[in-house]
């Protein structure tokens, strides 16, 4: 989402948009193993200018995918956040000690997907479940218990069944 700096009004520009996932591809580095993705996002914001200085603020709401820790599968992940930057033209002055929430432009133009991209890794959960009891998959078979069952547990239960048995035999009663 781009935006014409010379075209802001002086009483500020309200902007809502969806982007698609696909909008912040060419932000991801080729080396960055990335284990999540965008589905959408909707963002609301206020972009004003005052002098040289752009101040946004606003809000998004996003969907992300992202593998579950226990299953591994795909799970729907949404994320909220508000956010605030101030953009100052690239090459003026204290450009170069800026503090994070604060960014450069240039050639009148700025662009708000790298901001949004940047919030929305910001929020991203350490662990994900794909649900709160999500069975993981099975130790032994690999098999996810969420969608297949297998009989590893219950045989393993058996063998301690049989232990047991054999504990009682050895050890004739009192
Ligand atoms: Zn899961
Ligand atoms: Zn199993």
């Amino acid at each position: 989402m781009k935006v014409d700096v010379t075209k802001i009004p002086e009483e500020g520009l309200d902007l809502r948009f969806t982007r698609e996932g696909n909008a912040f591809s060419e932000l991801v580095a080729d080396s960055e193993e990335m284990d999540f993705s965008v589905r959408k996002v909707d963002v609301s914001c206020r972009v004003a200018k005052v002098r040289e200085k752009i101040f946004i603020e606003g809000s998004l709401e996003a969907l992300l995918d992202q593998q579950c820790c226990r299953c591994l599968e795909i799970a729907q992940v949404p994320v909220r956040t508000a956010f605030r930057y101030v953009l100052i033209p690239e090459g003026s002055q204290g450009s170069e000690i800026l503090p994070a929430e604060f960014g450069v432009y240039r050639e009148d133009r700025i662009d708000l997907d790298p901001l949004i991209y940047e919030q929305i890794v910001l929020q991203i959960p350490m662990k994900v479940l794909c649900m709160d009891d999500c069975k993981g998959l099975c130790p032994r078979c690999g098999v996810n218990l969420n969608v297949t069952k297998c009989d590893c547990l219950a045989e393993s239960a058996d063998e301690r069944f049989l232990i047991l048995k054999d504990w009682k035999i050895d050890n004739p009663s009192h």
